[in-house]
């Protein structure tokens, strides 16, 4: 029988789980940003208040590609640092209710080599004898402590992750896994106990929910981010992204241009044609764009059949000389019916223009190339102009 101390300490213990799951449950609600619910999610995994685990590592389902992907990773690389981080958390009294707020200023370089490995995991979703894997499929949490179970864990991930004893347990939403979390005591060695297993899943339960809410919401911001007909980017996202690349040239002192561009006599093969075939013009006009741009550059549907393309890090005669090249494309393209315009081909117009050279904002910026392009359809069309 249990004696009343014991039974006390039971309950004392469980009343803790509670106050932690109700904690964890609280601070998963205050965001929507996936990076940042993982990070609270893995630090109540790893806090010494929250359910105390030495190590936690965070792996998403990736649907299409039907992979699990290792996501986050929190944890000491070795014994001293795992002694230095308790010291720290115990001196500073560093409150569990501290540390899982911490992700309002958390950064992602920040959180370390461990970090860094469990992100180049890919584990492929094949029916096959790993545990993690198994956990995945079958949803179910398996504890790894005996030697069978041991052997069941794939050698390369084993090794990456220095894995030993060790718990995994599934991330569900709904009927649906989204993904596994494990945990172990790599440096403490402390046992694995049924009870920490039994807390950990339900706190599973939690993180599953917190992430598919998360994801849906990006997707959906994502698409309300995107130009549905040609899947540029649309006005507002526009806006947006030049804010902030003028934001980083202020910063760093290098120049951000833009080529705002727009087609000619576009009413006229409308009005010849339709709006269905002038909508096809549209998106063929933006994959062949696209296709001379670099990564780090953006274009958008800046309104009707009118774009702009930002270009970070680049001068006023570099975004010129591409200003130039897409005109030329552009003409010498064969466009289907285009012998309907006036000119016999279709052709655009383009203005340039550049920060800090043209303009000391935005709103200026985005004038001066929309003045620098007016010129050139004032000029005869089919033409590249810079902003002076
Ligand atoms: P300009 O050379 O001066 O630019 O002549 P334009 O006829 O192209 O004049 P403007 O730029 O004002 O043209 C706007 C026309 O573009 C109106 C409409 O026929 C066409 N347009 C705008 N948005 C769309 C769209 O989403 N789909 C289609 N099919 N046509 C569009
Ligand atoms: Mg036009
Ligand atoms: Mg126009």
């Amino acid at each position: 029988m249990e004696n009343s101390q014991d039974f006390k300490k039971r309950f004392e213990k469980a009343k803790a789980e509670l106050n932690q799951l109700y904690l964890i449950s609280n601070a998963v609600q205050t965001t929507l940003r996936l990076d940042e619910i993982l990070f609270i999610i893995l630090t109540g995994v790893t806090a010494k208040e929250g359910l105390g685990f030495n190590r936690a590592m965070l792996f998403l389902v990736h649907e299409e590609s039907e992979t699990l992907e290792g996501k986050m990773g929190i944890g000491p690389q070795s014994s001293e640092e795992a002694a230095r981080i308790w010291h720290h958390i115990e001196t500073e009294k560093v409150s569990f209710e501290d540390l899982i707020s911490a992700y309002k200023n958390f950064k992602k370089e920040s959180l370390g080599s461990f970090n860094a490995i469990v992100k180049t995991i890919k584990i492929p979703l094949h029916e096959n004898q790993d545990v993690i894997t198994m956990t995945a499929l079958e949803g179910m949490p398996f504890e790894v402590t005996n030697p069978q179970a041991k052997n069941k864990v794939n050698p390369q991930i084993k090794e990456l992750l220095k894995l030993d004893e060790f718990v995994a347990v599934p991330l569900t939403a709904k009927e649906k896994i989204v993904g596994v979390i494990l945990a172990d005591n790599k440096f403490s060695s402390k046992a694995i106990a049924k009870e920490d297993i039994k807390i950990l899943s339900m706190f599973a339960y939690q993180a599953g929910l917190a992430i598919e809410n998360s994801r849906r919401y990006e997707e959906k911001e994502k698409m309300s981010q995107i130009d549905s007909l040609t899947s540029l980017y649309n006005h507002g996202h526009f806006q947006y992204l030049l804010d902030e690349e003028i934001k980083r040239s202020r910063r760093f002192n290098h120049p951000t241009s833009i080529i705002m561009l727009d087609i000619d006599h576009f009413k006229i093969y409308n009005d010849i044609l339709g709006h269905p075939a002038g909508d096809y013009l549209l998106k063929i006009l933006c994959s062949i764009l696209l296709e001379d741009l670099r990564e780090t550059d953006t274009a958008s549907r800046y309104g009707g059949e009118e774009f702009v393309i930002i270009l970070p890090q680049t001068s006023k005669k570099e975004a010129f000389n591409l200003a130039r090249r897409l005109r030329k494309k552009v003409e010498s393209f064969a466009f289907k019916n285009e012998e309907v315009l006036p000119e016999k081909k279709l052709t655009i117009s383009l203005g340039v223009a550049t920060f800090p050279d043209n303009a000391q904002d935005k709103d200026e910026l985005i004038k001066t190339a929309d003045i620098a392009l007016y010129r050139a359809k004032q000029t005869g069309r089919n033409k590249a102009l810079m902003s002076t």
